[in-house]
């Protein structure tokens, strides 16, 4: 096996205290996840439904499952029972969906919206733009079964760590201007999540609360 121990605690050895670590595990098999549970991480991410749901079911239910990937509205009742955060909300009717099934199930589910900031037009996720109307419009007000905790984003795939770096930094600023709108009042509302194996210093550079690390712990995905 890569070695999962050792490269989580040199992960965890970078993360200044209220940083938290999501330890990305999609493609990566249970025993995997068991090697970095054993070492007291909890926190797992995964992109997709029913391979989180066969790993929820097999691995230790102490664990705190995040879903980081694109989720379609269909899917959102499988995984609202257990999942403890969903990070990449990125429209109205999705977060709707979301307040639906949780209601069903009397849970309130913890949530990112998820920004779109990186230049690729591959990636997922709400423009600045749209993110200020989905809560000027005021709609989310009224679900009690989510809980906006604060925003996602990834950076593009450059090279280039100044990009990285603005990318991010507009999140942080962004984050600003929302909690000061719309959350000051509310501490749920305290996630910046950004930075994943190759950009992650410079997340912590830029105010990131969660970093979301997969290949830098667990090595390579095969597909
Ligand atoms: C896969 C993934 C990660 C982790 O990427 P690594 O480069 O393996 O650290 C982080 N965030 C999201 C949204 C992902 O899909």
């Amino acid at each position: 096996m890569f070695d999962v121990k050792g490269n989580l605690h040199r992960v965890l050895d970078t993360l200044p205290q209220g940083v938290r670590l999501v330890a990305i595990s999609k493609y990566h098999p249970d025993d995997y996840i068991l090697a970095a549970y054993e070492e007291g991480q909890r926190i797992f991410g995964e992109s997709h439904e029913q391979e989180l749901r066969q790993k929820h079911e097999s691995l230790p239910k102490d664990i705190e499952w995040h879903f980081i990937g694109h989720l379609q509205t269909n899917k959102v009742k499988y995984i609202v029972p257990y999942v403890s955060m969903i990070e990449a909300v990125d429209s109205i009717r999705l977060l709707r969906e979301i307040n639906r099934q949780a209601e069903k199930c009397d849970r309130v589910v913890n949530v990112l919206l998820e920004l779109h900031i990186a230049e690729e037009a591959t990636k997922y996720g709400l423009s600045l733009d749209a993110c200020r109307e989905l809560l000027a419009d005021g709609e989310w007000r009224g679900m009690a079964h989510v809980r906006i905790c604060g925003l996602m984003m990834m950076a593009s795939f450059v090279d280039d760590r100044d990009q990285i770096r603005r990318e991010m930094q507009t999140a942080a600023d962004f984050f600003d201007e929302v909690k000061a709108a719309y959350f000051a009042d509310d501490d749920a509302f305290c996630e910046r999540s950004w930075g994943m194996s190759d950009d992650y210093p410079i997340a912590l550079e830029t105010r990131t609360t969660m970093v979301r690390v997969g290949t830098a712990i667990f090595g390579p995905r095969v597909y």
